[in-house]
């Protein structure tokens, strides 16, 4: 079959190979779409997080501004107070009456005070508690007391004495004409000032928001369970940590007061000695988005089920088509085989000879090599038939064979059943003397098996053989080779057979 056509077998190798290239495709594309998703899934986690934060210190800035805010008006009734104080203007029931003007004119104020040396109550507007009530104790007296300075001081939270309420000390020191120490003013801020503007915020059912000093403690916080005015939350990581960084900033972290996982910003007031932070719940920002990823998630899956399915069962059929197309191609691989070869002896049949003796005979004469041609026949054969069987004849002929393709040793050599009980061995690039030398032991080596036949003379099965050789001229026809070769058998047989004769040459 050498030299008969491309083998369809190699093309198929190479579509295996694309089908596991589609089987790789179908994977990658599935994993990738996967990548991309879980990829996008988190950025978007980021933007919702980043969006926390930038709502965080907007809020955070308006809360400062309001704190300072409130504090600078307080400040401004303090500095009117300090001013008329050292000018003199001390008469009680006009003092009185300005202080009720302040209050009404400020309201997050709780009362304005003044309050002289000894801290007796000289002026205020809300009466004291005692006739001799003295407030030389509260912190920030002994502040002004104790510093020279003239600015405002906040002190920490502490409950009124008038109103019993939580408020917030703003105080500045005013002197004598001497320049000594004459008293105080206060102006106190209501906590519930701060309480009244921090609850129209939308900061979740677990937000919250913070105003407190920079000493940590706490003037007020929403939410008010886990940590009251007075408190301490210095412990927690805006103190511990971020402020002593930077006075204003981002951060996340667990509340020391509630436990409830929080992203925040904080800012340090520029003016005043407080802090203030909003913050919302990690889980309620990320809420929509968790929904939001379980959505993406499951239409992924889908998608990805889908081409797996789909892409799959396409490959599948594509698969079988190959099979089946690779069956019909080594079916007719093997008809084309048996074709060549004859049924009882497996060797080549009379039409692959024909073929053979052409395609060699052609090449031959176009080379100028010398083409041989052994022609072999059983002895005796009808006799072998008749003792001992149709089917013990057929087991000879097998025998046979299987000796005549022993001496089948180069790719060219062609060894087939020409008919009956009739041999052939064609033998390219064989001279006469070659020729007669593979005859001989073909001859010889069919007596040695000692097949018995006691029909014919030597006792055993003997063939006799007809050689021819020739370089062909380009005129000739293959017969020719097929002719002389018979006529050389035919004289083996004449001759007294089981033996080998050499055609001779006609002229
Ligand atoms: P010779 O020595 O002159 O060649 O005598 P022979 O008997 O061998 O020659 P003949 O041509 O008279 O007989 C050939 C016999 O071979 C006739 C036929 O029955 C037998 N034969 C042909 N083909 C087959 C076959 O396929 N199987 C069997 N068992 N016998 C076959
Ligand atoms: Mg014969
Ligand atoms: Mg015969």
């Amino acid at each position: 079959m050498a030299g008969t056509g491309p083998e369809p077998g190699q093309g198929y190798l190479g579509t295996g190979r694309s089908l596991w290239l589609a089987y790789a495709l179908l994977l990658a594309a599935g994993l990738g779409a996967i990548l991309v998703n879980l990829l996008q899934v988190l950025d978007s986690k980021q933007l919702y997080l980043r969006e926390a934060d930038k709502a965080n210190a907007n809020l955070a800035y308006s809360i400062a501004q309001h704190a300072q805010e409130s504090i600078k008006e307080a400040d401004i009734v303090l500095s009117g107070m300090v001013d008329l104080l050292e000018r003199g203007e001390n008469s009680p029931e006009a003092f009185n009456q300005l202080l009720t003007t302040y209050k009404q004119r400020t309201p997050q104020l709780a009362g304005a005070f003044v309050y002289d040396a000894q801290g007796r109550w000289l002026h205020y507007t809300n009466p004291p508690p005692t006739a001799d009530a003295n407030n030389f104790d509260r912190a920030y007296f002994q502040h002004h007391l104790h510093s020279v300075s003239r600015d405002t001081e906040v002190s920490n939270p502490i409950r009124s004495r008038s109103t019993g309420e939580w408020v917030l000390p703003v105080s500045r020191r005013f002197d004598d004409r001497d320049g000594h120490f004459a008293g105080v003013v206060l102006a106190t801020i209501r906590v519930d000032h701060f309480r009244q503007f921090y609850k129209l915020f939308d900061i979740g059912q677990q937000g919250s928001v913070l105003i407190a000093m920079n000493d940590g403690t706490i003037i007020y916080r929403r939410p008010e369970k886990g940590g009251d005015t007075g408190d301490s939350i210095l412990g927690s990581h805006m103190f511990q940590s971020d402020l002593k960084r930077s006075p204003v900033g981002l951060g996340a972290s667990i509340s020391v007061l509630d436990g409830v996982d929080r992203v925040y910003a904080y800012r340090a007031l520029d003016h005043f000695p407080l802090v203030v932070s909003v913050s919302l719940s990690r889980q309620e920002v990320l809420a929509e988005w968790g929904r939001k990823a379980v959505v993406v998630a499951c239409l992924v899956a889908v998608l990805v089920l889908a081409l797996i399915l789909v892409g799959g069962s396409l490959v599948a059929r594509l698969r079988k088509r190959i099979v089946a197309a690779q069956s019909i191609a080594l079916e007719n691989r093997e008809l084309q085989h048996l074709a060549h070869r004859d049924s009882l002896t497996g060797i080549s049949n009379r039409r692959q000879f024909d073929h053979a003796l052409r395609t060699e005979f052609h090449r031959a004469a176009t080379v100028g090599t010398p083409l041989a041609l052994v022609m072999i026949d059983v002895d005796h054969f009808k006799s072998f038939n008749d003792r001992y069987g149709h089917q013990a004849g057929d087991v000879c002929l097998k025998a046979v064979s299987d000796v005549l393709r022993r001496f089948k040793v180069r790719a060219g050599d062609t060894v087939a059943r020409y008919g009956g009980e009739e041999f052939v061995v064609l033998l390219p690039h064989t001279d006469p003397a070659g020729a007669r030398l593979v005859a001989e032991r073909i001859r010889q080596a069919v007596q040695e098996q000692g097949l018995v036949h006691s029909g014919n003379p030597a006792g055993v099965v003997t063939v006799s053989v007809g050689v021819h050789s020739m370089v062909p001229e380009d005129t000739e026809q293959p017969e020719r080779l097929l002719e002389l070769a018979d006529a050389a058998l035919y004289l083996a047989k004449s001759g007294g057979r089981n033996r080998v004769c050499m055609a001779q040459p006609v002229v």
